[in-house]
């Protein structure tokens, strides 16, 4: 019997596009604040999530440091090179560019409603700092339909360590098998979730992660059949 469902959120919620579309927002308004607007902040873009994506894979499974100390670094190195300071505020504009550019998956509401009048805990497990993901979902408008969040900062670890699962199912008060977790990584996500004994979902939309489906128990191509694989594990 499933008794609650777990979600990821940057590509699972939120769409990747609207990640970027943040990312390249953060990069402009610091290039405005600093007077360098004549940069091509597409490139400092690219620049940026090379750096910070090299950090964060590093970061897999390893204890956790504060995401904003990442970002911040990566933004110096990219600072340097061009001539400029990062801004005092750089991780309160991070926030308001979050707020203002992230984009749900259109059928994530209606998905977290359903499993809501199926009566099951909502939960979040993410690698986020508490701050940016409370902000974020508040202004997506789904903070009040989540019964729990558990993030790397409360974990004291980054996926896939069992540490932020393991965490998320005693604020759930559920045993593993009573869980899903839905998320869009199966390095991360799926493995994650087998190591405590959780089923996992993945989100893959055009089917490529396909070689690393194996380690996944179901694949799905839209957040909402979630809702179908809820009822068919809870069919007497
Ligand atoms: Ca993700």
């Amino acid at each position: 019997m499933i008794r609650a469902v777990f979600f990821d959120f940057v590509g699972t919620l939120i769409t990747k596009r609207g990640e970027n579309i943040t990312h390249q927002n953060i990069i402009r308004e610091i290039l405005r604040k600093v007077g360098r607007e004549e940069l091509d902040y597409m490139e400092l873009w690219k620049e940026y999530e090379n750096e910070t994506g090299r950090r964060f894979r590093e970061l897999a499974g390893k204890p956790y440091v504060r995401i904003r100390d990442v970002d911040i670094d990566a933004m110096r190195i990219i600072a340097e090179k061009h001539g400029f300071s990062v801004p005092e505020d750089f991780w309160k504009i991070n926030i308001a560019m979050h707020e203002s550019y992230g984009e749900l998956f259109p059928d994530a509401p209606e998905t977290l409603k359903s499993l809501k009048e199926l009566g099951l805990h909502l939960g979040i497990i993410t690698d986020s700092d508490n701050d940016y993901i409370t902000a974020h979902l508040k202004a997506l408008g789904i903070y009040e339909l989540f019964d729990s969040v558990t993030t790397c900062e409360d974990a004291g670890f980054y996926k896939p360590h069992e540490r932020p699962f393991l965490l998320a199912l005693e604020r759930a008060g559920v045993k593993p098998d009573e869980a899903l977790y839905v998320g869009d990584n199966p390095a991360k996500d799926c493995i994650g979730a087998k190591k405590v004994g959780m089923m996992s979902v993945l989100l893959d939309p055009d089917g490529r992660k396909r070689e690393l489906w194996e380690n996944c128990d179901f694949i799905i191509s839209r957040l909402s059949e979630v809702v179908e694989i809820v009822k068919g594990l809870n069919r007497p």
